[in-house]
């Protein structure tokens, strides 16, 4: 831990078999594969580095009687025809590249045969070639394929030595697989020519942008060229909207700016909550930000950095109790957004699995949840203002964003 953590969650897993694991990712809608391991790929910038912050139990390797037994489970579930179910746990297990497994194929083919449900899955391109074009030709609609092609280009080697080649890429690229493909900024010349390249051999995937935020465990080497990307996002975007190309493309990975887009929202969402000047109420950077832009005085703002999580995060959804307890001072009574109390570990639960009730006895601060901001809210309303024509036209054009990204947050 790189931040000795105020408030333990209670450990879940403690004595308890790996199909344990298996069944709570399942009911989690995540499709549990387990290489057995850590990830082998090892990219330098793998959000996964330090996950030290949950509890986790990784189940052996899968064999195929696990298969069968994780096939069967699933199918028993009721079918929702939004829902896609996600290849590889994630909450109680760490996150690897599961086609990494040898059986990892023929299990995805399976799955779509035996099951009338939709499948989603993340791979920096470890697919078999043209066995993934076959079955998203054969199965229309019902995978989402999230190719994380980070960069193409010269900070490739440095960043994921061991991912495959983007001669191979480009394989993966040609057919109708991939339904989105996400890639960086780190430099002039970076994004923006990875966006005019991905596009020459696919004008159907969204083209998913932004830079890479940083987080604990990272090398201060890595972290130097994720940084790097910031001040650069402006000028790749613009090249990118001049380009004309045929994909849709967003910008989703910077906080600061999903705020800043996503300003009238966040303030009609905050006066619907009715609070006086009195009433404290916690939020991450760029909202606290939004809301002393433009509802300066109009409830006392609590900023929380993302300590747990530290390096550049910047996100409510994120937050923990621990971060929070660690900003109190002589509050009695603090409003908390839902979200943050919306993890994948359980109702009222953070990220850590810290319930809401161990907050409020351990520190002896009493919560008011505001309901209204959930991650209904985040996900859906938040993430229809993030294409790149937006980006560049409302943020990287508009001389308002100079002085937002100047306003202090407190230390
Ligand atoms: S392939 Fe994915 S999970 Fe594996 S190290 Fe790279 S980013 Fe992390």
């Amino acid at each position: 831990m790189s931040t000795l953590q105020i408030l333990q969650p209670s450990k879940v897993l403690a004595g308890k078999d790996y199909k344990e694991v298996l069944r709570r990712e399942m009911d989690g809608g995540k499709i549990p594969l387990s290489l057995g391991k850590g990830c082998p790929v090892q990219c330098a910038f793998c959000y996964e580095l330090d996950h030290s912050y949950r509890e986790t139990l990784d189940p052996p390797k899968t064999t195929d009687e696990d298969w069968k037994y994780i096939l069967d489970y699933i199918s028993k579930k009721p079918t929702d025809p939004m829902e896609y179910w996600c290849l590889g746990g994630n909450e109680y297990m760490e996150w690897t590249d599961l086609f990494l497994h040898p059986k990892a194929m023929e299990w995805v083919e399976d799955f779509l045969k035996y099951t009338d449900k939709n499948i989603q899955f993340f791979t920096v391109g470890f697919v078999h070639v043209p066995k993934i074009h076959q079955l998203a030709a054969q199965y229309p609609g019902r995978i989402n394929f999230e190719l994380s092609a980070i960069t193409l280009g010269r900070y490739r080697e440095k960043l994921m030595p061991h991912a495959p080649s983007v001669k191979h890429l480009m394989k993966v690229l040609d057919g109708p697989a991939v339904s989105s493909a996400n890639f960086y900024a780190f430099d002039e010349g970076t994004m923006s020519e990875d966006a005019v390249t991905i596009s020459r051999v696919n004008q159907k995937c969204v083209l998913w942008m932004g830079c890479l935020t940083p987080v604990r465990g990272i090398k201060g080497e890595t972290m130097a060229i994720m940084r790097q990307g910031r001040p650069h996002l402006p000028a790749e975007a613009r090249r990118i909207y001049d380009a004309g190309l045929p994909n849709l493309q967003t910008v989703h990975t910077e906080a600061y700016v999903t705020a800043f887009l996503n300003r009238r929202r966040i303030v009609s969402l905050f006066d619907s909550l009715e609070l006086e000047k009195k009433d404290t109420v916690v939020m991450a950077a760029s909202v606290y930000k939004i809301l002393n832009f433009y509802r300066k005085n109009r409830a006392k703002y609590l900023f929380v950095p993302n300590t747990m999580l530290s390096g550049d995060s910047d996100c409510t959804v994120l937050l923990t109790f621990d971060d929070i307890a660690r900003r109190l001072t002589n509050q009695k009574l603090i409003h908390v957004p839902k979200c943050v109390m919306q993890s994948g570990r359980g109702h009222y639960m953070d990220i850590t699995g810290v319930t809401l009730e161990d907050f409020m006895k351990k520190t002896g601060v009493k919560v008011k949840v505001l309901h209204k901001v959930d991650t209904a809210f985040a996900n859906k309303q938040l993430w229809r203002n993030g294409s790149l024509k937006q980006y560049v036209e409302d943020y990287a054009n508009n001389p308002l964003t100079q002085s937002y990204e100047a306003l202090p947050i407190p230390a």
